[in-house]
């Protein structure tokens, strides 16, 4: 049996989360966002510059973790004891939070502050894909991001290049 360093550490995917503490200052060291993964691995490597495993001795371990992978399977609507019909539909502003940014000449216009931005929809699709489902059809897309042209829809789905199953009818894209 092999003598390895166990590091532990607790990685954060939501950029807006606040991360706070009143007791422990090292906490922040055991805590942090997921943007700074690869400079807390730099850390790890520097601190333990000795290879242990060879990355071939490595392989059975990632396989195992992979193999041992469950999605998971919380329904945040279910547990909120909301239905889809309770959720703001619409492309939420950027900038201001208000509800729904307007599709004007290929861009998303706030009418309250007036930003401007072309990819403001990407984030109405994460959280239709945290909410409701991991596929979108087209009329979805339009139902959900409030957009009246399903041809201004398909541009969108095509731009972002997601792959898709079933017919050019009623099919649905991977988000
Ligand atoms: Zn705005």
């Amino acid at each position: 049996m092999k003598d390895i360093p166990v590091e532990s550490l607790i990685i954060l995917s939501n950029s807006s989360t606040i991360i706070e503490t009143t007791s422990n200052p090292s906490y922040y060291d055991k805590i942090t966002r997921s943007i700074n993964i690869d400079n807390k691995i730099e850390q790890f490597k520097l601190k333990y510059p000795k290879e242990i495993f060879t990355k071939e001795e490595l392989w059975p371990f990632a396989k195992a973790l992979v193999t041992a992978h469950t999605p998971s399977d919380y329904d945040p609507l279910k547990y909120f004891k909301i239905t889809q019909a309770d959720l703001l539909k619409g492309v939420c502003c950027p900038s201001c939070s208000i509800l729904p940014m307007i599709r004007l000449h290929g861009n998303w216009q706030c009418s309250v502050c007036m930003y401007n931005c072309k990819d403001a929809h990407i984030r109405a699709l994460q959280d239709y894909k945290l909410l409701i489902s991991d596929t979108i059809t087209v009329r979805e897309m339009c139902s959900f991001l409030g957009m009246s042209s399903r041809y201004s829809a398909y541009r969108l789905i095509r731009a972002m290049s997601l792959c898709h199953s079933g017919g050019t009818k009623g099919r649905e894209y991977f988000l």
